[in-house]
């Protein structure tokens, strides 16, 4: 496997990736399995998270402890699918903070176009996990992290549900410090750069729109 790519085989994310591929999965089923794979995610993405010794008293002795140390997290959804994952990760780790990037694609260009931004103030000093379920084109995971980089981010994670193939080299090329997390590598992109077979339109899916 390349070194900044993880594909987490773990049998429940795969099973529970197959549900949301279906496109008869209602959609309060939808955004339940991808909070639930956005934690198993984040458990896998974390595993390299630093520790500390500490000395602590249990009720009944002293002993030693480990807590997590270095740099806080901080989640940043690209919008709007990418919101799917945040609550769930909240979950897993509540002192997180969260920054938000809103980018769409254009229609014609596929090019991936800012239209919000709003980040901690103190993003440099902190590990960031951007966060989108499709690694399609890569147009947009590629934008956000330049833009994370020119605010101060150093220690950058992508987490995905399903990748594609034009999407991950873009990334290898551009930014081959970043470790992409994704249940999937898909075949391929079609004419309007959805991958196939993929889920379908994430934010759709997500948020009933269509
Ligand atoms: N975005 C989506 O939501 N789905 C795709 O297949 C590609 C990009």
């Amino acid at each position: 496997m390349e070194e900044n790519l993880v594909v987490v085989t773990h049998p429940l994310v795969q099973h529970k990736l197959t549900l949301m591929r279906r496109k008869d999965t209602a959609t309060g089923h939808f955004r339940q399995l991808l909070r639930e794979i956005g934690l198993l995610m984040l458990y896998e993405a974390t595993r390299d998270l630093p520790l500390e010794d500490c000395d602590i008293e249990t009720p009944l002795v002293r002993t030693k402890g480990s807590m997590l140390a270095g740099k806080k997290l901080c989640f940043v959804p690209i919008l709007r699918a990418g919101l799917g994952f945040v609550d769930a990760m909240l979950e897993l780790v509540p002192s997180a903070r969260v920054g938000h990037i809103g980018l769409y694609r254009d229609p014609t260009t596929f090019e991936a176009v800012e239209y919000y931004l709003k980040l901690p103030e103190d993003i440099s000093k902190r590990r960031v996990v951007i966060v989108d379920p499709m690694l399609a084109t890569g147009h947009s995971a590629s934008a956000a992290v330049h833009r994370l980089k020119e605010s101060g981010a150093e220690a950058i994670k992508f987490i995905c549900l399903v990748a594609a193939p034009p999407g991950l080299e873009l990334m290898r090329a551009e930014h081959p410090d970043v470790t992409i997390y994704t249940a999937a590598v898909d075949e391929r992109l079609n004419e309007h750069a959805y991958i196939i077979p993929g889920l379908g339109d994430a934010g759709d899916r997500l948020f009933g729109t269509k």
